[in-house]
């Protein structure tokens, strides 16, 4: 996944304010944040989108929900509440093609979304 923007960044290559990172997982600022606190959590091997998991993703699946948890908490967003997000594909305004959560909070979140 040589041009993955993502796996670039998991790997060092690109630089990003990192948050919370361990073996298999990455959560680092988004560089054109849409909410006063705005993350982006990552598996670091290459996931297309959430339609590529596979049984063998399981345990990985369940960490990443671990971590959300974990950075809300450590990051005052336990309190008052935040919003994960995950577009998926073409109608889903999926932009990076490698699996990401993003984590937004710090403000009142709309409904419906755009
Ligand atoms: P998507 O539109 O695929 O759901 O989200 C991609 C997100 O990645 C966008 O919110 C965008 O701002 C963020 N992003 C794209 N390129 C970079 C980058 O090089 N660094 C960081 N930190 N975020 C990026
Ligand atoms: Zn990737």
């Amino acid at each position: 996944m040589g041009e993955c923007i993502f796996c670039k960044i998991a790997a060092g290559e690109i630089p990003a304010v990192k948050i919370y990172e361990d073996d298999s997982v990455l959560a680092f600022k988004d560089i054109d944040a849409q909410a006063p606190v705005h993350f982006l959590l990552i598996p670091k091997k290459h996931i297309g989108s959430i339609l590529k998991l596979t049984k063998e993703d399981s345990s990985l699946v369940v960490h990443l929900m671990e971590v959300i948890k974990k950075v809300a908490e450590e990051n005052g967003l336990n309190q008052d509440g935040f919003r994960i997000v995950v577009n998926t594909g073409e109608n889903g305004g999926q932009t990076v093609p490698h699996l990401h959560f993003h984590i937004l909070g710090g403000r009142e979140m709309a409904w419906p979304p755009g």
